[in-house]
């Protein structure tokens, strides 16, 4: 999920709006400073001519405040240290401290940290791992660029999580790993998946790239399993711009990962004889210090932050979910506490006058709430058939299992299907840092949608 900043005009955003519901998912609408001026809300939609609920701006997300900020900042830069050093080691120290986890490594970002720790942990060219098929493209092209087939595993609307109940029907003798996704920063229901996972020997490799300090049981999501990634992208709730993170309790396995990470060059346990040189094969996904240092400013908000969007998950929750034809997200018993990178529901077009879903997020929008349609179904997408076609898979793999309409048969998930196509709506994670009041106005928004359905052309 990816948020740009730029500011549109109201006709701007109607157009941009359009695109929601054909593919990709990049935009929430609303900007910080649309609407200057303040009137009185009216019972007509916004986007029938009437007064948005909302005319206030949104607070602006990556949140730097320059008065604490700046200097330490600036520090790192005047030091012309710039490659990776001591700043990064204390970001990962602090990483893993608050996680509650051994070890950590920082890299370039949560794409790569999800495929150095499948290389790591020795997936590759004909294994098959099962991902959920509600998340975003970053899980399945990790898979897929260390030459494994990923298999898709459909979800649970109620949770917008892989359903638990349908994994072992895809376990296969080549099935090696499983990748939960903690999708909307939501955990996945982690105990049922490691019950399984042990049951067939099946490495875990939790994707929370969206999910920083989010809770099963009080221990933190991405250090359940073998190992986990986060990313710390810019609309992430840990946001650097671009990084991501390895975390594991496996100290042999992070050595890997850092030697990996630094050409295959000799690292804690990876080691040689002296003067041997490079030991394995490696790249490079060195992350700089001055990212590090953004990364260790933004960890100091981050609890407080997560906090408030508990709060307020939870408050506007309880008053959305009595609007008809408005299913807010469940969370699993266990779980004590969530980030919420995505605040999400679901929309019952039958309880709002046959309206499509991509008209109610333009009548949302224009009330003035950001919103989104999320993703859509991944496992229908051309990169599969593309994947399928290179070099490299068709040596991995007989035509067989190549045969293009026989793994789309096969990955069908009719779930996810509908819930990507006509349900599933989010609210951005900075909407949920304001006031109650302004939690309020999401409410009254979507209220208002409702009762004036009728009147919003379809
Ligand atoms: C953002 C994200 C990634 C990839 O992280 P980047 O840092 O953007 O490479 C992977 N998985 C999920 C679920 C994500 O949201």
């Amino acid at each position: 999920m990816e948020k740009t900043n730029h500011t549109f005009s109201r006709r701007e955003f109607v157009k941009k709006n359009s695109l929601l519901g054909v593919g990709t998912v990049l935009s929430f609408g609303v900007s910080g400073d649309l609407f200057a001026c303040v009137t009185n809300s009216s019972t007509i939609p916004a986007l029938s001519g009437g007064t948005p609920v909302r005319e206030k701006a949104w607070l602006k997300w990556p949140n730097w405040d320059s008065k604490t900020m700046d200097e330490e900042l600036l520090k790192v830069i005047r030091s012309g240290v710039w490659s990776r050093s001591g700043i990064t080691d204390e970001f990962e120290k602090q990483w893993a401290e608050t996680l509650g986890v051994k070890r950590c490594l920082a890299v370039v970002n949560g794409t790569n940290a999800l495929i150095a720790a499948l290389v790591q942990l020795n997936i590759g060219g004909g294994d098959e791992v099962l991902v959920p098929a509600y998340t975003f493209i970053a899980t399945v092209a990790a898979v897929l660029n260390t030459g494994a087939m990923p298999i898709f595993v459909d979800i649970d609307p109620q949770t917008f999580q892989i359903d638990p109940e349908k994994i072992e029907a895809k376990i296969s003798k080549r099935t090696k790993a499983i990748i939960p996704v903690h999708i909307l920063g939501l955990p996945a229901d982690m105990p049922r998946i490691m019950t399984i996972s042990k049951k067939h020997n099946l490495v875990v490799l939790e994707d929370a790239c969206q999910a920083h300090l989010a809770e099963i049981n009080h221990q933190k999501v991405g250090t359940i399993g073998d190992a986990g990634c986060f990313s710390f992208q810019n609309s992430k709730n840990l946001p650097i711009g671009e990084g991501g993170a390895i975390v594991s309790n496996n100290d042999e396995f992070i050595d890997r990962c850092f030697s990996y990470n630094n050409y295959g060059n000799p690292f804690g346990s990876v080691m040689g004889e002296v003067g041997a040189g490079t030991l394995m094969l490696g790249t490079k996904l060195r992350i700089t210090e001055y990212q590090s240092a953004i990364g260790l400013l933004q960890l100091r908000q981050l609890k407080e932050q997560t906090e408030k969007r508990n709060e307020n998950a939870d408050y506007l929750k309880n008053k959305i979910k009595d609007i008809r034809g408005i299913v807010p997200y469940k969370l699993y018993d266990h779980v004590t506490k969530a980030a919420f990178h995505l605040f999400p529901f679901r929309f019952i077009r039958e309880e709002f006058e046959g309206m499509s879903k991509e008209t109610f997020l333009k009548a949302l929008q224009a009330e003035g709430i950001p919103c989104s349609g999320g993703y859509s179904p991944l496992n229908k997408m051309p990169y599969l058939k593309h994947a399928f076609g290179t070099k490299n898979f068709r040596k991995m793999y007989s035509d067989k299992r190549l045969d293009y309409s026989t793994y789309m048969e096969q990955n069908q998930c009719p779930e996810n299907d509908r819930l990507c196509n006509e349900e599933a709506v989010w609210i951005p994670q900075y909407a949920l840092l304001s006031e109650k009041a302004d939690m309020d106005d999401i409410f009254h928004a979507i209220e208002k949608i409702r009762n004036g359905a009728n009147k919003i052309k379809q």
